[in-house]
This record gives C-alpha cells, structure tokens and sequence, in this order.
C-alpha cells in the first residue's frame, strides 16, 4: 500500500495586489470543500528583484490566517535553471519564494523548469542538465529548514515552451537531485499532451514519475496539442487543442484507468488546477477531484 493523497484543493486566479480579492476567493475554497488552497505566488508581489517583500507578505499572511484550509504554493512561471544567463538571478528568486512560502505555511513550492529554447548537442544539454540539478540541490536545506519541499513540475509542449523535460527526462532530474526537500509535481494534462507528442504511453510515464511525486495537479483536456489555429478560451475547449485545465469530466484524460495503477512513495497532496474561466463550476470540480483522488494507488 502506497502513500495516500494528503488532502484536495483548489488554486488561486485572484489578481496581484487584489488582497481583499484572495479573501474573497479563500472563503469560496473553503465553502466549495477544499482542504488546502493552491497560492498562486506567481501572481502576488511578495517577492521584489529577488528579495522578499515584506509589507505585501504579511498582508497576503494576515488573509491566509483567517481560512480553514492548510496551503501549497506555485511559484514564477519563468523559473529556468538551465537559463545559465540569469542563474543567478533565479536562484535568488526561488531562494524568496521559499521563505515566502514557508512563511505563509506552505508544505509545497511548485517550481517550474527545465527549458532551453533550441536543439542542443548532447554534451551541451547534458551540462545545462546537471546546472538545474546544481542549483536544486542548493536550495534544498534552504527549503527544508522553511518547511517546503521544492516540487519541480513536468510542463507541456507549448510554443512558449520549445524544448522542455518530459516525465522520464523530468523523473531524472529528481532523481539525480536525491533530497528529501525536492521532488516532483505531475501535471497530469502536462504529461497527457508530452505523450502525445513523442508518441509515450501515458501510463508509463506517468509511472516514470511516481517514486519522485509530492503533489499532483489535476486538470481535464485531450492531450492534443494547440496546433489549431482558435480564438478565445471557448474556441480551445471546442476544438479541445492545448493546455485545457478544464474540470474532469470535460476532457477525455483517461483518469479511471491511470489513477488506480498510480503507486505514490511520498506524502502527495493534490490540486485541481482549474483555469479562471471555469471557476463557475468550482464546487463539482472539487467534488471530482475528491473522488479522484480515493483512486490513487488502490489497483
Ligand atoms: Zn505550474
């Protein structure tokens, strides 16, 4: 019997800066039946030119004390530590979002990564492979003494994003890593549309992951890539091309067959990634993802 999922919820779309918004928007978590709220950091200023911003942290704190609900955090979408241009810089960005997320009771900092933006020589991405694993592994008693676990997540083929780990390329990353404060996040859609892409079972990547995963995001798609030329959120969803984050049931991600045979090694929590526009149907999106997540590991 593997580790069970420690408790569902929902991620945050309110505006940077909108803290009487992120209230608002905890309180519905919370009636809608979350357990934990995904902070999106990305989109609060709590972080200043890599240094922690005091007076927005502790406003954004005072908000996050007054929920019932226990917190994950996502950090800055353009996180790069194979961007050996501004490694640097990186580094201290993901070091304040550490604190910012331990600060506001944060188990988790989901981390992206992981792109270059051409074909590279084997030897070239083999060194810009080992700079992200550098630079982890240096955050990680920086995480650990804060209470988070660095959470490095599988990202899908977009055309922002030319070349990206897919969930082998991502699991060894973890692996090489080899820290109890990092581990891996598994976008399930992610996965979904790099499977298709490099024509990869879906289950066994997924499977490639699972010893390294702490927390999961949930979303519905088709695992087809955004190659259609479309306008506007509800002409995606129509053509079901891209990264959906629709609520389940929406898409065809096949989730009976793939969750059950999902054996996790570590504490995972999980969040239902739902895109703004769909937040109207939070409430049964919740509900799903509880249902969801009884059937993880239990093939
Ligand atoms: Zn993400």
């Amino acid at each position: 019997m593997g580790a069970v999922i420690a408790g569902v919820g929902l991620s945050t779309e309110s505006a940077a800066g909108d803290i009487a918004g992120l209230d608002a928007e905890l309180g519905r978590f919370a009636e809608a039946g979350c357990e934990i709220a995904e902070l999106s950091l990305q989109n609060m200023f709590v972080v200043a030119g890599g240094r922690l911003n005091l007076p927005e942290l502790r406003a954004i704190e005072a908000v996050t004390r007054r929920h019932p609900l226990r917190y994950t955090a996502h950090g800055p979408l353009g996180t790069n530590f194979m961007d050996e241009a501004h490694i640097e810089l990186h580094r201290a960005v993901c070091t304040a979002m550490i604190e910012a997320a331990g600060a506001l009771g944060a188990t988790r900092l989901v981390v992206h990564g992981g792109v270059w933006t051409a074909p590279l020589p084997e030897a070239e991405l083999a060194r810009l492979r080992r700079l992200e694993v550098e630079s982890l592994a240096g955050l990680a008693e920086h995480a650990e003494r804060h209470g988070v676990t660095i959470a490095l997540e599988n990202l899908p083929p977009l055309p922002s994003l030319p070349f990206t780990h897919d969930a082998f390329g991502l699991a060894a990353q973890v692996a090489a890593v080899g820290h109890p404060a990092v581990g891996a996040t598994l976008d399930i859609g992610h996965a979904y549309m790099m499977a298709t892409l490099r024509q990869q079972d879906l289950g066994e990547t997924l499977a490639a992951m699972a010893p390294h995963i702490v927390h999961i995001h949930l979303q519905d798609q088709f695992g087809r890539l955004d190659t259609v030329r479309t306008w506007g959120k509800a002409e995606k969803l129509a053509y079901g091309t891209g990264d959906l984050h629709a609520p389940p049931g929406w898409g065809d991600t096949p989730f009976e067959a793939l969750l059950p045979k999902l054996s996790l090694a570590r504490e995972t929590t999980m969040i239902m990634e739902l895109a703004g526009h769909y937040m109207h149907h939070a409430a049964d999106a919740v509900a799903q993802t509880k249902r969801l997540a009884g059937m993880v590991g239990t093939a």
